[in-house]
């Protein structure tokens, strides 16, 4: 099973959208397994997005994601990384898709509801960056086996 990262964004915060965006995932099957409200700092921001440490839209990037506290949340599952990627949709909420968390409550580029890790390298770093090992946790959900058939609960990724 593959565990990712998602940022629910300030704007969702304040918005009043934590429980929508939540129920998005805990609907669709995927599996809470760390959860917590944190203002973010300049310098683990940098790090998170160093990507785009040279876009004119950086400084942007940094105020938007300080503008309060954020909910930090890690979801398990089979493919949960494609899975999860996929329930938000493209990067400019204009564009995603209705359906999509992005296409349902977003209507920009840089107020895009939710980050999500985009690679299965990338979410094994960004769960390490954002929480300590005791804040995930493994517990075995009753309805998993309603959720996946059984070869794919085998299933090693
Ligand atoms: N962003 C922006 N302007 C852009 C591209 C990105 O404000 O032209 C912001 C947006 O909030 C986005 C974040 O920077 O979610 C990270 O960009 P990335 O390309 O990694 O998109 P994502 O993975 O979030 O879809
Ligand atoms: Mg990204």
């Amino acid at each position: 099973m593959e565990t990712t990262f998602v940022i629910l964004k300030p704007g969702t915060v304040q918005r009043g959208l934590i429980g929508e965006v939540i129920n998005r995932f805990e609907r669709k099957g995927l599996q809470l397994v760390g959860m917590k409200l944190q203002q973010l700092t300049p310098k683990i921001l940098t790090e998170h997005y160093s990507h785009l440490a040279s876009k004119s839209f950086f400084p942007a990037i940094l105020a938007s994601m300080m503008a309060s506290p954020v909910v930090l949340c890690c979801w398990r599952g089979v493919d949960a990384v494609r899975v999860v990627r996929s329930l938000c949709g493209v990067t400019n909420s204009r564009d995603a898709l209705p359906g999509t968390i992005r296409g349902d409550y977003g209507m920009s580029v840089q107020e895009n509801v939710v980050h999500a890790s985009d690679s299965v390298e990338t979410a094994i770093e960004e769960v390490k960056r954002f929480f300590k090992p005791e804040e995930i946790f493994e517990y075995s959900p009753l309805n998993q086996r309603f959720v996946y058939s059984s070869d794919e609960l085998s299933k090693k990724d």
